[in-house]
């Protein structure tokens, strides 16, 4: 089979995700048929291959076809590849509960699975309203999230989200939530810093808080880094200050690390950074180190405990088929035994140092605005009016081998955490090429 073949059969029998499929008509968005991945590099079906420097939509932690990945999963299709957990369980999601909750220094002792991340986010929702429903406090049943957030595409996380690419279309099916400022950073005025601007936006969430308290279930935050709405970046301080305020006013807080967790801000989870915990942890891409569709919810023994009761209505009725699936956890088994037998962290911190330096000439570029970094995320701002960009940008960096998909303007890399200094220097140079040939 050649490239062409899959094109055409792709192109008339599978709807592709975020796309306007007509754009792979004309080629103004090349459609790349994928034969084998293998570390950092995945290869179509004529030898061509190109740098996953956005883990497969931020999901690859350690490489594809990853050997320690692969052979934890081999072993367990031996075993069991599946069994309802509903009145069962097995081995791997045993483990990986007590172990993420280790993670979590046990704040997060009782781990709630399904497939993806919007589910997960689904789930913290309903938990935090039922839990204030078993509270007696029904009435606390609204939820509260950060402009320019993303928690999914589901109904209920679009709802809660405030990215109008995805939301406008379908603003008549979804619940009114209330956007608070974003304490990204870019909105620093002269003289203010990242702490302020931090500051200034927890200022107003709290007299959001103030006014609607009573009727706050909780309030959803993307710690440290906001993904899909253009990787705006803040000070932990913000995350503290929430804290506090959720607290004090007595509403949740909700934080959702599906894109964050697992050491892309620099800390196994970004929370940490502000040295507090969440009410609910909401975790999935990396979680099986982008092999399978897996997510969790976290929560304390406080929320847990509400819910424990002879009444069956007061329990967490709520259930996806492949919850906990056991391939699955074997995968986020083998993903969490990398980062504790690698120092992945410390690695990490290393390589993030060498690619700032590595991306200085990017920096240097007259229409890069604020290039910024947190952890293994790196982002920047292309000043250009130029509506075709996007698509430009897109095809320009695959022609040069490499696999970047800029949101809007903003061009951003979150590569797995496996480059060596060789696909480092080569990632810099060719985005630097790519987006002169852009913008050409
Ligand atoms: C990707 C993402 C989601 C949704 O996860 P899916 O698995 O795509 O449903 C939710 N929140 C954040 C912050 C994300 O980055």
């Amino acid at each position: 089979m050649h490239n062409r073949d899959w094109l055409d059969r792709s192109r008339a029998a599978v709807w592709h995700p975020c796309t306007q499929m007509k754009q792979h008509e004309a080629d103004v968005l090349p459609l790349v048929p994928v034969a084998r991945g293998e570390g950092a590099w995945l290869y179509d079906y004529e030898g061509r291959r190109y740098l996953d420097a956005i883990s497969s939509w931020w999901v690859n932690l350690f490489g594809h076809a990853n050997p320690r990945i692969n052979a934890a999963i081999k072993d367990q299709l031996e075993r069991l590849e599946h069994v309802i957990l509903a009145g069962f369980t097995h081995a791997p999601v045993v483990e990986l509960s007590e172990r993420l909750a280790t993670l979590t220094r046990n704040a997060l002792g009782h781990c709630f699975y399904a497939s993806d991340g919007s589910s997960a986010v689904e789930i913290a929702l309903k938990m935090s309203f039922h839990y204030w429903r078993n509270n007696g406090r029904a009435e606390k049943n609204r939820f509260v999230s950060v402009a320019g957030s993303y928690h999914g595409e589901t109904l209920g996380t679009l709802s809660v989200g405030d990215v109008a690419l995805y939301k406008d279309a379908y603003a008549p099916l979804l619940r009114q939530a209330t956007a608070v400022p974003s304490p990204d950073a870019r909105a620093a005025k002269p003289g203010e810093t990242a702490t302020d601007v931090a500051a200034r936006a927890a200022a107003a969430l709290e007299t959001y808080l103030a006014e609607f308290h009573e009727s706050l279930a909780a309030f959803i935050v993307e710690p440290l880094v906001q993904g899909a709405g253009g990787m705006a970046m803040h000070d932990p301080h913000y995350l503290r200050l929430a804290r506090a305020l959720c607290d004090r006013y007595g509403v949740h807080l909700i934080c959702d690390e599906i894109m964050v967790g697992f050491g892309r801000t620099g800390t196994l989870f970004a929370y940490e950074q502000a040295g507090i915990r969440p009410d609910f942890l909401c975790l999935s891409k990396g979680l099986t180190g982008g092999y399978l569709p897996l997510s969790v919810v976290m929560t304390t023994d406080e929320v847990y405990a509400t819910f424990y009761d002879d009444l069956v209505t007061r329990g967490f009725l709520h259930s996806h088929s492949y919850t906990g699936n056991p391939l699955a956890c074997r995968a986020a088994l083998a993903t969490l035994a990398i980062f504790a037998e690698d120092d992945v962290l410390a690695r990490n911190r290393r390589f993030a140092k060498r690619f700032c330096v590595l991306l200085a000439p990017l920096a240097k570029h007259p229409l890069v605005r604020h290039l910024r970094t947190c952890g293994m995320i790196w982002a920047l701002d292309v000043d250009t009016q130029d509506p075709g960009f996007r698509l430009r940008f897109y095809r320009e960096a695959l022609s040069r081998e490499v696999l970047l998909r800029p949101l809007g303007t903003t061009v951003y890399f979150m590569p797995p955490y496996i480059l060596d200094e060789e696909e480092a220097a080569l990632l810099a140079e060719r985005t630097l090429a790519a987006l002169d040939a852009a913008c050409a």
